[in-house]
């Protein structure tokens, strides 16, 4: 089941157009990941998913229901739409506004939930990202990648049907890295659906399917299909390892192609 389509979506801001002809659906219970360079436009076209800004030209369509301003400002669609689809912005200092961290992780459950349901949501969701000792911290003084926990949690305590993600392991140590990776892994167990917009290419090892986007559609497909692509040229952060394997694959190895260390250990121990 399609939960979003777009249709030859175009964003400008003044005169400077960022999106063009943006075609795409996205499925239930998929990760997509979408990549591209930084100022493609994958920050605009989230915010365009997100219902926070409006496409000057196409149609978005969320379960069928075609989204019009006028229905983004209808209390009742905003509400409903909001509790399914959680945001979680790149810049977390723009989601925390609550003087701790539990108020913060409570704050939209409890605009859902019975009280005592939406404690046990938010409990759960610090637990799930491993934080719930720093639930009696004020958000401001924790560390970048502790903001971004915070920042993660407060979406997933509400329990939404869709995460949207902005380049969600920036400013992670590697060790978080991989546990938020597990997380969406799980997420998607759940049932999730879950939209990723990264230049780091590497996350795209998640992926049921990818777009690739800088202003247009450049690809669309399987993370495997993309390694013909001239990725480099454009403007995309192809790991080393990859990198390595390409030229392997140029001297005319048959080998598959790995976007990070763990895939390409699979690939050399097989
Ligand atoms: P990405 O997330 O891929 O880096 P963005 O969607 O953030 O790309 O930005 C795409 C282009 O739009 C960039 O050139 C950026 O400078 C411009 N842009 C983004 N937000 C605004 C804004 N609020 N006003 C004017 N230009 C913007």
């Amino acid at each position: 089941m399609e939960i979003f389509k777009l249709k030859e979506v175009s964003y400008s801001y003044g005169k400077n157009c960022v999106l063009e002809d943006i075609n795409m659906e996205i499925y239930k219970n998929e990760i997509l990941v979408i990549l591209g360079p930084n100022g493609a436009g994958k920050t605009t076209l989230l915010k365009i998913i997100d219902g926070l800004i409006f496409p000057k030209k196409g149609e978005i369509y969320f379960k069928n229901i075609k989204i019009t301003e006028s229905l983004l400002h209808s209390k009742e669609f905003v509400r409903e739409f909001r509790s399914k689809v959680g945001f979680v912005f790149q810049n977390p200092d723009l989601m925390l506004f609550n003087p701790t961290v539990w108020d913060e992780v409570l704050y939209t459950p409890l605009q859902i939930y019975d009280k005592e349901k939406a404690i046990k949501m938010a409990e759960k969701a610090l637990k799930k990202l491993k934080i719930y000792h720093l639930k009696d911290r004020h958000p401001y003084n924790l560390s970048g990648g502790e903001k971004k926990k915070v920042a993660i949690s407060s979406i997933l305590s509400s329990d939404p049907e869709v995460i949207l993600m902005d380049e969600p392991t920036a400013s992670l140590d590697p060790k978080s890295r991989n546990e938020l990776i597990d997380i969406i892994l799980d997420l998607k167990k759940e049932g999730k659906t879950i939209i990723i917009v990264t230049h780091d290419l590497s996350l795209a090892s998640l992926a049921d399917r990818c777009y690739i986007i800088n202003k247009r559609i450049l690809f669309e497909g399987k993370v495997k299909d993309m390694f013909n692509l001239p990725l480099e040229e454009w403007n995309l952060d192809v790991p080393d390892i990859t990198k390595l394997f390409l030229k392997l694959r140029e001297m005319g190895y048959d080998v598959d192609i790995p976007i990070n260390l763990k895939e390409a250990l699979n690939i050399i121990t097989k």
